[in-house]
């Protein structure tokens, strides 16, 4: 295994071709109809429909719009919702479930109709996503799902079984997989430059390295201080996710950043891309703790991720793992150079689903379990709704109680590397059960 050379980047690849954009400082309103915190994704969605809409409103970073999680990521319209149609059925009853489910194929579509009808140049590819299982057994339940899927939602899925897999990947690791089409891969950062850049010419205020520090009630409205001033807002919408700090206390007991990381391989001779990814299509896994892989847009290259379980500083061994994991799948690329490898908060709560939520009269947008290219958008935009007081337009399955409080958390997840390692055990000891 090669040590990681001085030449690889700390910085997202994506960066390369949609860097970071420092808009100049600005002077801070005395008043709002909306102050937004967080300008990635959901901030951003929630602005744009909110100043269409007549209303003045500003979003605060406190770092560059975009540094957070939105242009850090892999991508991948995957609108995931982590727990199981059974567990939500037993929390929420069936009627919930089946609205949640319902909505994830909404979600989607419409992610894809605004990428379309505002011109966003996101690279987006409508590819499909593989799925691959570790076990027969578990293929078994996995092709059952599939069946399900196209028949409940109409969504096009089918299994792939181990015979057939060489024509979607190029690994022997996976004992057959599933297949959805309706996930597809989008360039994050030139996505969230694009919705900055239309969410600027609507009329959203974007205030970059201006982080907000409190938010009081104020007579109907609010007090908020930023570090350029203060602002008397109508309303204030919460979007900070897996980057949430001191300044929202309530929300920073009930979420918990957890650290994914993705590496970037140096671009690969083309007969390589095709046969390690001949569909060109999304990769994930069925495992708890899994990787998540893609090709670069231009397909020249294959960007792979997974879960980071550093808490502080930037370690070299979760860039090894990931690493390790590549050549794993794809024995040839054991000594590829890599040529960047970064990472970027996700933001957990108890029961892993999205939400928006309303609390002393704040709103919140968060909770994407590391599936917020689909969610963030969807769920800031039904914020925006909810804050304009258009209960039909509002309308949405993810609009309920705010998440459950941790015990003992306060925001600093210790006990994070450690549930990582409980849920790489189950995945060992699921592993074994099936191949024994
Ligand atoms: C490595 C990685 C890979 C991922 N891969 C995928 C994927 O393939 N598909 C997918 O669907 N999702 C993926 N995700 C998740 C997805 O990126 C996020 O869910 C999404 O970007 C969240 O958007 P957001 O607007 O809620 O938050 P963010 O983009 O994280 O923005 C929150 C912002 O709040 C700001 N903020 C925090 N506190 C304050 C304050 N006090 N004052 C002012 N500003 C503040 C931060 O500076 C930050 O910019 C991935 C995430 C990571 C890190």
């Amino acid at each position: 295994m090669h040590e990681p050379r001085a030449a690889e980047k700390d910085t997202p690849y994506w960066w390369e071709a949609s860097p970071l954009k420092p808009l100049p400082q600005q002077t801070v309103p005395k008043k709002l109809d909306v102050l937004i915190v967080g300008a990635g994704y959901a901030g951003l969605s929630a602005g744009l429909v909110l100043a269409r809409e007549g209303r003045s409103v500003a979003a605060f970073d406190a770092m560059n719009p975009g540094e957070g999680a939105s242009t850090r990521n892999g991508g991948i319209t995957s609108g995931t919702i982590r727990p199981d149609y059974a567990t939500i059925t037993r929390r929420f009853g069936e009627e919930k479930a089946q609205a949640i489910e319902a909505e994830g194929k909404i979600a989607r579509e419409f992610l894809y109709d605004f990428i379309k009808t505002e011109g966003l140049a996101c690279d987006f590819q409508l590819v499909g996503q593989f799925k691959g299982a570790f076990g027969y057994e578990q293929y078994e339940t996995m092709a059952r799902s599939a069946e399900t899927l196209a028949k409940r939602l109409r969504i096009e899925s089918y299994a792939v079984p181990y015979a057939e897999q060489r024509s979607y990947t190029g690994t022997d690791v996976y004992r057959g997989g599933t297949v959805r089409l309706d996930i597809g891969g989008l360039h994050p950062a030139k996505f969230h430059a694009e919705l900055l850049r239309v969410a600027l010419a609507s009329g959203v205020a974007v205030h970059a390295r201006t982080p907000v520090i409190s938010i009081e009630r104020d007579g109907s409205g609010f007090g908020v201080v930023t570090s350029a001033g203060s602002v008397q807002a109508r309303q204030v919408l919460v979007c900070t996710n897996g980057y949430t700090d001191g300044a929202v206390p309530f929300l920073r007991r009930r979420l918990v950043p957890v650290r994914s990381r993705i590496i970037a391989t140096e671009e690969l001779a083309p007969d390589v891309m095709a046969r390690l990814m001949p569909k060109r299509m999304m990769m994930t896994e069925n495992r708890q703790v899994g990787f998540y892989y893609r090709p670069s847009p231009d397909g020249t290259r294959i960007l792979l991720g997974g879960r980071d379980s550093s808490r502080v500083g930037n370690p070299v061994a979760p860039k090894l793992m990931l690493r390790k994991g590549l050549a794993n799948l794809f024995p040839e690329l054991e000594s590829v150079r890599l040529s960047h490898s970064w990472f970027g908060n996700v933001a957990m709560n108890r029961d892993m689903l999205p939400r928006i939520f309303e609390k002393d009269g704040v709103v919140y947008a968060s909770g994407f379990c590391g599936s917020g290219v689909v969610w963030a958008p969807w769920i800031g935009m039904h914020a925006a709704h909810k804050l304009m007081g258009n209960h039909e337009r509002a309308r949405t399955a993810f609009d309920f109680r705010p998440p459950a409080s941790i015990p003992l958390y306060r925001g600093d997840p210790w006990f994070m590397p450690a549930m990582i390692w409980g849920y790489r055990m189950q995945d060992r000891f699921a592993l074994w059960r099936d191949r024994r």
